[in-house]
């Protein structure tokens, strides 16, 4: 990708001094002019710059590509977020736009202001919710978290007494669709002679109240998984999903929640461990990388899962759009709940893309790997194929 702000210098650099100041007038008296003085959670200084811009980044935006629709685009959201915050506009479709969104940052690898328009849309949900205005539904995925404690039932039925070194922190995919992942990384722990330890209650690290406008919600979550980690009485803490990595180590201090406990995604731990113990080229095959957007974008985690598939003997091979410039499986952002007929159809774009390289995928996340799976596709965890090559060796 060329540098993602060469066209915005570049067209400075062509106009006169006198356009730029004429600009820069407008801009400032349309600010104080149309925003109205009120207390947002939503962060407005972005939401008017966004709103403004000639929006380069909505040719990257998976949502946009899936439903054809410029309303859908990140700089449309932003306007209509605009127009919402400033009492002006409350339709039920103004508010469901709000909800479009997978929080992929396609849009901040192009936006000359570094904007996460997923994030921006996160304060914008929060204040919609705080007038009520949240559609029933969504105010249904809040209440069935709040009543299971995790998004999907709980399948896997393993855990352990006591306390230890390790916390495995399994997250909701997990402990619903991908139990194979938990059972390689307790393996793995075996193997490594850590005392681990699995929650008999797992509770969801809460990314879906934050996505979706419910702080209350999130800060009760937020206090009872410290409460749990801390009891474990770990020092570090492993997770599958990219998500949970985040949320742990970036969003939970934001709202005065640390934890003590160092925390790492399976990538960083399993890459670790391979480095200090012999492993076999176990899985000697072709396979595709997928890089999930949290992963990456979020954590800037790139070498990581590629270095432990081939040590582990596979050929990675790279689509288009990787590594970076990924696309999102569909599922970002609790997108998968709250509109998954656009989901699917994210999902069915991207399988495709990585199907031309392989029909064995590669990939570092729960939820990307189980709606590969739908694909009829192979697809292999991180820890699958570390556990592989250990057992091989
Ligand atoms: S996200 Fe950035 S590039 Fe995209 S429309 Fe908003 S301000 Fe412009
Ligand atoms: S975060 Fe992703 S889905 Fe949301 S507006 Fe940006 S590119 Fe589109």
């Amino acid at each position: 990708m060329k540098s993602k702000y060469a066209w915005i210098m570049d067209s400075l650099a062509k106009t006169s001094f006198s356009t730029k100041a004429r600009a820069m007038r407008h801009f400032l008296i349309g600010k104080k002019e149309y925003l109205r003085r009120k207390k947002t959670r939503a962060d407005m200084d972005s939401v008017i710059k966004c709103a403004l811009c000639p929006n380069m980044c909505k040719f990257d935006c998976p949502v946009l590509a899936a439903e054809k629709n410029d309303a859908m685009s990140p700089s449309g959201k932003t306007r209509i977020a605009y127009f919402i915050e400033t009492d002006r506009l409350n339709s039920q479709d103004a508010i469901e736009l709000m909800y479009k969104c997978a929080g992929c940052d396609a849009c901040m690898q192009w936006c000359p202001f570094d904007f996460s328009v997923g994030d921006i849309l996160k304060g914008v949900r929060e204040d919609i919710a705080g007038m009520s205005l949240a559609p029933p539904r969504i105010i249904k995925i809040k209440e069935n978290l709040e009543k299971n404690h995790t998004i999907h039932e709980r399948k896997y039925d393993k855990s352990t007494d006591g306390k230890g070194d390790v916390l495995y922190f399994m997250g909701c995919e997990v402990s619903s669709e991908r139990g194979e992942i938990a059972d390689s990384m307790t393996k793995i722990f075996e193997g490594a002679g850590e005392k681990y330890v699995l929650l008999k209650d797992e509770w969801c690290c809460a990314s879906p109240f934050i996505n979706l406008g419910f702080t209350d919600e999130f800060k009760k979550f937020a206090e009872h998984n410290v409460k749990a980690i801390e009891e474990s009485g770990c020092r570090t803490m492993v997770c599958s999903c990219p998500t949970c990595t985040y949320v742990f180590r970036h969003i939970y201090p934001q709202f005065g929640f640390e934890i003590k406990a160092r925390v790492m995604h399976t990538s960083e731990y399993l890459l670790r461990l391979m480095e200090n113990k012999k492993m076999a080229k176990a899985i000697e095959k072709e396979c595709v990388y997928h890089d999930p957007c949290a992963l990456i974008r979020k954590l800037g985690l790139e070498e990581e899962p590629r270095k432990i598939a081939k040590r582990a003997g596979m050929k990675i091979k790279e689509t288009y759009f990787n590594r970076k410039d990924t696309k999102c499986c569909g599922m970002g952002c609790s997108l998968g709940s709250t509109n998954p007929d656009i989901a699917s159809k994210m999902a069915d774009a991207r399988l495709e893309e990585l199907k031309k390289q392989s029909d064995c995928i590669v990939t570092a996340c729960p939820t990307c790997n189980t709606t590969f799976r739908k694909g009829g596709v192979e697809v292999y965890d991180i820890s699958e194929i570390v556990l592989k090559a250990w057992e091989k060796a």
